[in-house]
């Protein structure tokens, strides 16, 4: 099955706005299984949505429309499909008591007349009751086609979409996708589809694919099936082999699970606390930790020891190492992970010390030059990288292999 996005709004052409639906709408089809070919963002202008939306249903099975359902003049959308698609408008009465209900403990004591035209539906369309807005999501089908029509908040789009567009589509889609995401930290993206590369060459179903984000790469294997049994069945050996590949540099195979969640919960699987101790990433790391709801079964205290004087002042850094070695050095790096340990008492300690730059790069420290240690029961573990990009980049890069490190350590420390 074909699918086929428009965006309708001026301020997307205009680019006031990104066009996160298409995004979100894209990955979704992809996920059903749904072919998209074409993308398109049309003005609100009634000729051209015209136009747009006739040519969208000549060549493709699905149209999804977003934006333009809304209350004023220039919101068109409903009205130019019903008539590009030959629906005539009336009112429905579902809809009209919902906006009463809405409206009735809302700001306006008055509803606004214009209001009343999102109670004007295509004859015999699907009405989908939209909870988070007035304008209800439409669904229109003549002679083997879908136009649905959703409105442009993304907040009220998502949960319309994944409640009731995302079923309907699944009955249109007799075939089951599946998919499993294996996510990796520590090898870069060229290495690790060099390392896949035979198993993509000859892939029909199963498939695969890598997607590359800071510091991670992440391998989805998808199937398609008659049932979702079938495909786990696809899937099982293929995700055996991925795993076996990569072995420890995983860190998830959930979907949802981010690198610092799957760092908590190995925090909280081994009952340790942590603390963090940051110069160049000055607090970033103790922000993603934090990002975790629980986190404070685990976490302790977060430092930014941005100069000299606090490295010694707060971790108790010695001077003689400052001045032998500087900042950033590996020496640095575990003084700083051994004292955040005993000013908490917890249990471990990661540390970041960097060279972010733009300014402060030397031929034997260059711009980018980052030591990560960790330290946990008596022993320390400590990495270098030399990143690159510019600082934002390079702060970043670090936090993912702080908590890559965080992850190995205890791995190491606990499953050897
Ligand atoms: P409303 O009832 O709020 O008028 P609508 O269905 O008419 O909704 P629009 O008026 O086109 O939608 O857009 C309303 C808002 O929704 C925009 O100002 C923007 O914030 C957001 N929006 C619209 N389209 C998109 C899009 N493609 N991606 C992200 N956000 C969007």
């Amino acid at each position: 099955m074909v699918v086929e996005l428009i965006s309708v709004g001026t301020e997307l052409l205009l680019g006031n706005i990104v066009n996160t639906n298409a995004q979100f709408l894209a990955e979704k089809c992809a996920l059903l299984g749904l072919s998209m070919y074409n993308q398109v963002v049309v003005g609100d202008n009634q000729e051209r949505l015209t136009d747009t939306i006739k040519t969208a249903l000549k060549r493709s099975d699905i149209v999804i429309l977003t934006g333009g359902l809304g209350p004023t003049e220039d919101d068109l959308t409903k009205e130019v499909c019903a008539q590009a698609m030959g629906f005539a408008l009336v009112e429905d009465k579902h809809t009209r008591e919902r906006m009463e209900e809405y409206f009735k403990n809302g700001i306006y004591k008055k509803i606004p007349e214009n209001n009343w035209k999102q109670a004007i539906v295509p004859d015999g369309a699907i009405v989908l009751d939209n909870d988070n807005g007035t304008a209800p999501g439409l669904i229109l089908e003549k002679f083997g086609k879908s136009a649905i029509l959703l409105p442009g908040p993304p907040n009220e789009l998502y949960p319309l979409f994944m409640n009731k567009v995302y079923p309907y589509l699944q009955k249109l889609q007799p075939e089951v996708i599946l998919s499993k995401m294996v996510k990796i930290c520590g090898i870069g993206e060229s290495q690790v589809e060099t390392m896949v590369l035979d198993l993509i060459d000859k892939q029909t179903n199963p498939t695969i694919a890598t997607y590359a984000k800071t510091g991670e790469v992440h391998v989805r294997i998808t199937a398609k099936a008659s049932d979702e049994e079938e495909a786990k069945k696809l899937i099982k050996p293929v995700l055996k082999e991925v795993k076996n590949r990569f072995g420890d540099h995983i860190y998830s195979t959930k979907e949802e699970e981010s690198l610092e969640e799957a760092v908590v919960n190995l925090l909280k699987k081994y009952e340790l606390t942590v603390c963090t101790a940051e110069s160049c990433t000055g607090g970033m790391l103790a922000g993603r930790l934090v990002n975790v709801p629980g986190v404070s079964d685990v976490f302790r205290e977060g430092f930014i020891t941005y100069s000299n004087k606090s490295k010694r002042k707060l971790l108790d850094v010695s001077k003689s190492t400052l001045k032998k070695y500087g900042a950033v050095s590996q020496q640095t790096a575990k003084e700083m992970a051994m004292g955040g340990v005993l000013a908490t008492d917890s249990d471990v300690c990661v540390a970041i010390t960097g060279l972010a730059g733009p300014d402060g790069g030397t031929d034997e420290k260059p711009v980018g030059l980052v030591y990560i240690a960790c330290y946990m029961k008596d022993k320390v573990w400590v990495e270098h990288y030399q990143f690159k990009g510019n600082r934002g980049k390079i702060r970043e890069q670090s936090v993912v292999r702080a908590l890559d490190l965080l992850r190995r350590s205890i791995l190491d420390n606990y499953c050897s």
